[in-house]
């Protein structure tokens, strides 16, 4: 089976909407509710009252706004990851005022508590400037943190109590854009800023790789909520990146999915086999991509 099956072939992604085939993901929660309502891709939960996207140090909200944009151009629209859902402008301005208070009420605040804790351990601020190896070194570092501790906390809120209280708020939106990001419940923003600022405090580094770090992680919780897979994008290079597709299937299959919790990297999934789901979903897709393929050919 060919798993490298273009998602913007233009038959496909008519198949993809126009189908009905399972992609229940088997790893769900027995006690959870499954309140989805039947959609041609299998079930899309209904949008309910849904990552952290704050940043201790910068900072640019005004950035998701170039993500968040749904151009109405055929040639945007090839690398919509979920083509026949469209946000209304109106959806997305909710989700702005909601987010711009997020970040007015939690993130602010937490900015300002930040310093004596960044001074405390040890987060320099003066010359000499960190070299590139440096700054570099620490990124990956802290990628890793995150990305291993969002996990884990990530899949910690999608048990009964904590989707119910907390993370239903980040799960809004079953086709997020980039404004979805940071769009979460306070206690949300709250948790999930601890696998972001754990990296630093650990390895403490320089005030400008902190920077470069929030700004970085900020705009990869963009990206994959962006609702576009752009085949160009340099992202595509680095080894087992989550991108916008791959997150965009835990926003799909929202209250009962059990797949796909990372934030960065796929390798956790993949360990610890939450992302069974979404492999069955490529898989099943694939069939359907090669029937329209074998039927064009006959
Ligand atoms: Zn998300
Ligand atoms: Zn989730």
């Amino acid at each position: 089976m060919n798993d490298n099956v273009s998602y913007f072939d233009d038959d496909f992604r008519k198949m993809q909407f126009l189908t009905k085939i399972r992609t229940d993901d088997p790893c769900r929660p027995k006690r959870a509710a499954y309140r989805g309502e039947a959609t041609p891709l299998g079930r899309l939960t209904v949008a309910k009252p849904p990552h952290w996207g704050g940043s201790a140090v910068v900072e640019p909200p005004l950035w998701e706004g170039s993500a968040v944009a749904e151009p109405n151009s055929d040639y945007m629209a090839k690398f919509k990851v979920q083509p026949k859902m469209r946000s209304s402008f109106s959806d997305m301005f909710k989700c702005y005022k909601y987010v711009m208070k997020i970040f007015i009420f939690v993130v602010g605040p937490l900015q300002i508590l930040s310093v004596p804790t960044f001074k405390l351990v040890g987060i320099r601020t003066s010359l000499p400037l960190p070299s590139m190896w440096e700054i570099l070194s620490q990124l990956v570092v802290y990628f890793l943190i995150e990305d291993y501790t969002n996990y884990w906390l990530h899949r910690l809120l999608h048990c009964e109590w904590g989707y119910e209280k907390i993370h239903y708020v980040h799960h809004k939106y079953s086709a997020p854009f980039g404004f979805a990001a940071s769009h979460s419940h306070w206690a949300e923003t709250v948790i999930l800023g601890i696998p972001t600022l754990l990296g630093p405090t650990m390895v403490p580094c320089h005030m400008i790789t902190l920077s470069i770090w929030t700004i970085l992680r900020q705009v990869e919780a963009i990206q994959t909520h962006s609702g576009y897979e752009f085949p160009w994008n340099p992202t595509n290079l680095i080894p087992f990146y989550v991108g916008a597709e791959y997150h965009d299937y835990h926003h799909f299959v929202g209250r009962q999915s059990q797949s796909n919790f990372a934030s960065v990297f796929t390798y956790c999934d993949y360990i610890y086999g939450t992302d069974r789901g979404y492999r069955r979903h490529k898989q099943a897709l694939n069939k359907v991509h090669l029937g329209v393929l074998q039927g064009k050919m006959s």
